[in-house]
């Protein structure tokens, strides 16, 4: 076990750590710091969401900054607001016993408050991209004195369009800085933005089997997509002490879902873009301070949070891109604690879950939402525990323990328990109305066991593009999806190689995937497919013989 005793760590950065009660440095701090501190040149750093990259560039950044000097020596870009504001607080922390000035600066925020604290001296300024350049259009912000430019999770702020902003900043800052880049995955773009504005980055990359974090338990639930919400309640009310986000697509959702939830009797509340930046921040607060328990966000509104010890996150719809996913349930899982992502699918969209495990390497586990008698069980045993701790605790009640004599002397202790048990119960069937069944069976992913034989009678294409390229399965088989028109669960094992890639295909959409797919471009790549399978020739007789001797029970 490492210690951040054993880093070049200056003393007063080291007691700083101590008192966040950092015991042991992350993997990407252990690699980072070594290089970073007292570093001048440039660096990439890559690892996956809640492993601590901010303090991985803070502390080497905290050590090397001049706190005599009254310049803006560092800036961060981050996406978000709430990321500036919580990268700065993280700072903040960090330099408890150095003192330097830290200014988180974005947008929804009174831009002369921004201006008259720079001009107050700041030394390290944490803002987004589209406020920064604000000041720089108004003259400010001077950059010219600018050692350290950070750009802290790269991916995201390029997800969010902010490319030209980025690239804008970077031409007013002077040569003599160094550039350190993080980011949750490195994309194409991000290269592109490494190749032109950074000399021979130094590059660490967390290197993990899985994109998404082992202390992470995924699940989904297939359920119809006028069932979610159903779905949704008896999943809150089954579990214990839930505290999550639950992830919708659009603001107008978050705000009806939530409205919903309060109505069947849960403390939920939306976090959306239009609410303004002081309802927002009420929201947030009450929820890091588990006044309140369930936020219902859309992806951008929940970009910045960082709450540590949520138990659940929850798709309540797929998001469109993969590493939406992967973001949202780095969300869960983080420190070491150990978090459930569930995602509920519609039958439709199950293709989708199967090119989500092809991105994140890792298994989602099918579950069952539970009936209601599984419910009313669960809310039992957990009345029971609480029941026993009331009891150890009365907390000045005693003077109301009175009003229960007359049932007291009217019914025995087992009348009364199950007079308990029966009223717990009703409120549920009252909630519910009626014990329907709401998990749908799956379409795929067990085809092989549902359709014996079928997996192997699949043709091998292969195509020039590979590992070389960047490519990655949950993006060919996404491509192949969109581009042939065909569902997930026609493409079978996917093997990427250096340079080419081969993947096996149900027979029935072979001809269409290959005339679809030769000429279009995959990473940049114009496609050419191979077929080296002899059956392929004779696809068409091959199949109707098929068709003929399937046995009676196989029913498509
Ligand atoms: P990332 O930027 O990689 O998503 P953060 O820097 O936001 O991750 O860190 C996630 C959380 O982990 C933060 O609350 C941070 O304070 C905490 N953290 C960072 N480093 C350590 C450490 N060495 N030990 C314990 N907690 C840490
Ligand atoms: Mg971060």
């Amino acid at each position: 076990m490492s210690s951040f005793k054993d880093y070049a760590i200056a003393s007063e950065i080291l007691k700083a750590i101590d008192e966040m009660g950092f015991t042991e440095p992350s993997e990407i701090q252990a690699q980072a710091l070594p290089v970073l501190l007292d570093y001048t040149g440039d660096f990439i750093g890559q690892a996956q969401t809640g492993t601590g990259k901010t303090a991985a560039f803070g502390i080497p950044l905290l050590q090397k900054l001049d706190k005599t000097s009254k310049d803006v020596q560092a800036i961060i870009l981050a996406p978000t607001r709430e990321l500036a504001i919580q990268i700065s607080e993280e700072l903040k922390r960090l330099s408890k016993f150095k003192h330097l000035k830290i200014l988180p600066i974005y947008g929804g925020q009174d831009i002369g408050v921004q201006i008259r604290a720079i001009k107050q001296g700041v030394q390290i300024v944490v803002g987004t991209p589209g406020r920064v350049v604000d000041h720089l259009h108004r003259q400010t912000l001077n950059l010219s004195k600018i050692q350290n430019f950070i750009l802290d999770e790269a991916d995201e702020m390029l997800d969010m369009g902010f490319l030209e902003e980025i690239e804008e900043i970077l031409s007013n800052v002077g040569p003599q800085r160094s550039i350190w880049l993080f980011s949750a995955t490195l994309s194409r773009e991000i290269r592109t933005i490494a190749d032109r504005f950074m000399s021979e980055p130094e590059e660490i990359r967390i290197q993990r089997k899985t994109a998404t974090t082992e202390k992470t338990e995924e699940l989904y639930y297939t359920v119809r997509r006028h069932n979610k919400f159903e779905a949704l309640c008896r999943l809150i009310d089954h579990t214990r002490d839930m505290y999550g986000i639950i992830f919708c697509q659009t603001k107008s959702d978050t705000a009806e879902i939530a409205e919903k939830l309060v109505q069947k009797g849960f403390k939920a509340e939306a976090l959306h873009g239009d609410m303004s930046q002081a309802q927002r921040e009420h929201v947030m607060r009450k929820f890091k301070s588990k006044g309140l328990r369930l936020l219902v966000a859309t992806d951008v509104a929940a970009r910045g949070i960082d709450v540590n010890d949520l138990t659940h996150v929850i798709n309540y719809s797929l998001p469109q891109e993969s590493e939406s996913y992967i973001h949202r349930i780095g969300r869960t899982g983080r420190a070491g604690k150990t978090g459930i992502a569930i995602t509920l699918v519609s039958p439709e969209e199950q293709y989708k879950l199967r090119r989500l495990e092809g991105t994140t390497r890792k298994k989602i586990i099918k579950s069952n939402i539970p009936t209601l008698e599984e419910i009313m069980e669960s809310t039992i045993d957990r009345t029971i525990g609480e029941f026993e701790d009331a009891l150890s605790n009365p907390k000045g009640f005693d003077r109301y323990f009175s009003r229960v004599d007359p049932i007291l002397k009217k019914y025995s202790a087992e009348q009364i328990a199950q007079g308990f048990v029966t009223l717990l119960c009703r409120e549920i069937l009252e909630k519910y109305e009626d014990d329907k069944e709401l998990n749908v069976p799956d379409n795929f992913g067990q085809s092989s066991s549902r359709h014996p034989g079928k997996r192997d009678q699949m043709i091998e294409l292969s195509i020039n593009v590979g590992q070389r390229d960047n490519l990655q399965t949950g993006t060919l088989i996404g491509r192949i999806c969109n581009i042939a028109g065909i569902e997930g669960r026609k493409i079978g094992r996917v093997f990427i190689q250096d340079d080419r890639t081969t993947f096996k295909i149900d027979p029935e959409v072979a001809d269409v995937v290959i005339r679809k797919l030769n000429g279009v471009k995959i990473c940049g790549k114009p496609v050419t497919v191979q077929h080296n399978d002899p059956r392929f020739k004779n696809l068409r007789t091959m199949m109707h013989k098929k068709r003929s001797d399937r046995k009676p029970s196989y029913k498509h």
